[in-house]
């Protein structure tokens, strides 16, 4: 760095005005942090753009003056990545006032975004035309798009509509030297050689900053049905969600397995949810179909349940009669994240196998765990629709802080031996940022790490942008 914080200050302001930037401590709290609580260092300051082009200077002056940078969404990534380094301050670049919707086209089923929109702005806006915009996560009230591109969201509808890399079809970026890479096109088709915007997607802002996207919408479904059914075990989960698929026409939008551990923490985090069935049962999952035509989702779902009880893979279960019933249902979903948050230092995985795999690594892994923890809790839930499994251990709660991450640490290695062994994934939604980063480089081949450090390097040879998330920071 060639200047003083000063001199970035005074540059900023006459950039941006006085509300353009924060400096004082007070202040900049709360871009420090993330959801997890999670803190490591301060900010060198905090620039807050509203224009593409305010980033491009922003950007194009920490290039001229060697100032490491990096990009804030809606802090709810759950890897570090967006937390100012400790070791060598970085800018903060705050997308939180470029949040506008610039244009929606419900003929060609887009919508073009400013990335700093927040993702229920944009769900909303679609809905508004009559349009759905897919992406659907616990998050969506405080992340924003631009984050949700630069970590690859998949989340809960990821069987029918895919990941975020399906969900875009533009960007708009500044490269970490300044350059605007105006890639906003409309197109359902193209392949004009490579593809150039899949770079910058789940890059975790290494590459780049998204600053603009064009969005894939989806027609508004017209009626959705929600049910949460109780089945004996995971094996029967599978076997229902290899009938769901079949049976539903495509239509199966969500498919989320609840072990009973799961479900019993939502109702400690949420006193106002009750049991939704009048018998407990080892595990449930939620499911969800919706179309837009004249589907009688209805009929589908009694199908569904009456071959699944046939087969000895429903033992219960509840289909919503209305939307507050629904929500309902979906609440059990969410408040399992808070209950868990609230049990103190917990590992969190966000992992992904093979669907043909996931029962019986489900069944490994968790008698591995016991074998070693005896008392450790397994709170393994997730989209198994995707294969993707949230397989989180809470630690016996009379060890002290030291001894539970200790623990942790270390069935957190032999969790990850396993995945590996079974050919999974230690990310499947997450990214990698700093907490996954050990792990995936353990992970790589010599020739996957040189041609990602070559990436790097091609767009940003001085290392100045999020430097030192998914690989180590160059000295
Ligand atoms: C309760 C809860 C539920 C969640 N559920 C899911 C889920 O189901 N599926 C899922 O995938 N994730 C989930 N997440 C994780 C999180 O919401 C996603 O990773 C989300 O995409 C992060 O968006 P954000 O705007 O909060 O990004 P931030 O946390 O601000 O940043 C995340 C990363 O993106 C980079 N970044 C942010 N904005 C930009 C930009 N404009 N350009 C370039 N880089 C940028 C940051 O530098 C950082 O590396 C959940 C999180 C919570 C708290």
């Amino acid at each position: 760095m060639n200047i003083d914080q000063n001199a970035l200050r005074a540059f900023l302001t006459e950039l941006m005005g006085e509300s353009g930037v924060i400096s004082e401590t007070a202040d900049t709290s709360r871009y420090t942090t993330d959801w997890s609580g999670e803190r490591l260092g301060e900010p060198l300051l905090v620039a807050r753009p509203r224009s593409t082009e305010e980033v491009a200077a922003i950007v194009s002056f920490c290039h001229r003056h060697q100032v490491p940078m990096v990009a804030q969404g809606g802090h709810t990534g759950l890897v570090g990545g967006a937390l100012p380094d400790a070791e060598r301050p970085e800018l903060v670049i705050s997308l939180e006032r470029l949040n506008r919707i610039r244009d929606i086209d419900p003929l060609n089923f887009t919508l073009s975004v400013d990335s700093g929109c927040v993702l229920q702005t944009i769900k909303d806006a679609a809905a508004e035309s009559d349009c759905d915009f897919p992406l659907s996560l616990g998050a969506q009230g405080s992340c924003q798009i631009g984050g949700n591109i630069a970590t690859n969201a998949g989340g809960l509808n990821v069987l029918r509509f895919g990941m975020m890399r399906q969900l875009v079809l533009g960007l708009e970026v500044v490269l970490p030297d300044g350059r605007i890479w105006n890639g906003m096109h409309a197109l359902h088709k193209d392949n004009r050689g490579y593809d150039l915007k899949q770079l910058f997607i789940g890059a975790e802002g290494t590459l780049g900053i998204v600053t603009g996207a064009m969005l894939k919408l989806f027609p508004k479904p017209e009626t959705t049905r929600t049910a949460l059914v109780a089945v004996p075990d995971v094996p029967a989960a599978l076997a229902l969600y290899a009938q769901a698929r079949r049976s539903c026409c495509d239509l199966l939008s969500a498919f989320e397995l609840i072990p009973r551990a799961c479900l019993e923490l939502a109702l400690e985090a949420a006193p106002s949810l009750s049991d939704p069935l009048e018998s407990a049962y080892p595990v449930y999952v939620l499911l969800e179909v919706a179309a837009s035509g004249p589907v009688d989702l209805d009929a589908m779902i009694e199908h569904l349940f009456e071959h699944g009880m046939q087969d000895g893979h429903v033992l219960d279960g509840v289909l919503a009669a209305n939307d507050t019933q629904a929500n309902r249902l979906w609440q059990i979903r969410e408040y399992m994240v808070e209950g868990q948050q609230h049990r103190g230092e917990h590992l969190r995985t966000d992992i992904s196998l093979p669907i043909s795999s996931l029962s019986e690594f489900y069944d490994e892994a968790s008698r591995a765990m016991i074998a070693r923890s005896p008392n450790t809790e397994i709170i393994a839930y997730g989209h198994i629709g995707d294969g993707n499994l949230h397989f989180n251990l809470l630690p016996p709660p009379d060890l002290d802080l030291a001894a539970k991450q200790a623990l942790l640490h270390e069935l957190e290695g032999e969790l990850f031996a396993i995945v590996e062994r079974y050919q999974g994934s230690i990310s499947a939604e997450h990214g990698i940022g700093r907490v996954k980063q050990a792990p995936f480089l353990d992970g790589l081949s010599d020739l996957e790490r040189e041609l990602i450090s070559g990436l790097k390097t091609l767009f940003d040879p001085d290392d100045l942008m999020a430097a030192g998330r998914i690989l180590p920071r160059r000295a």
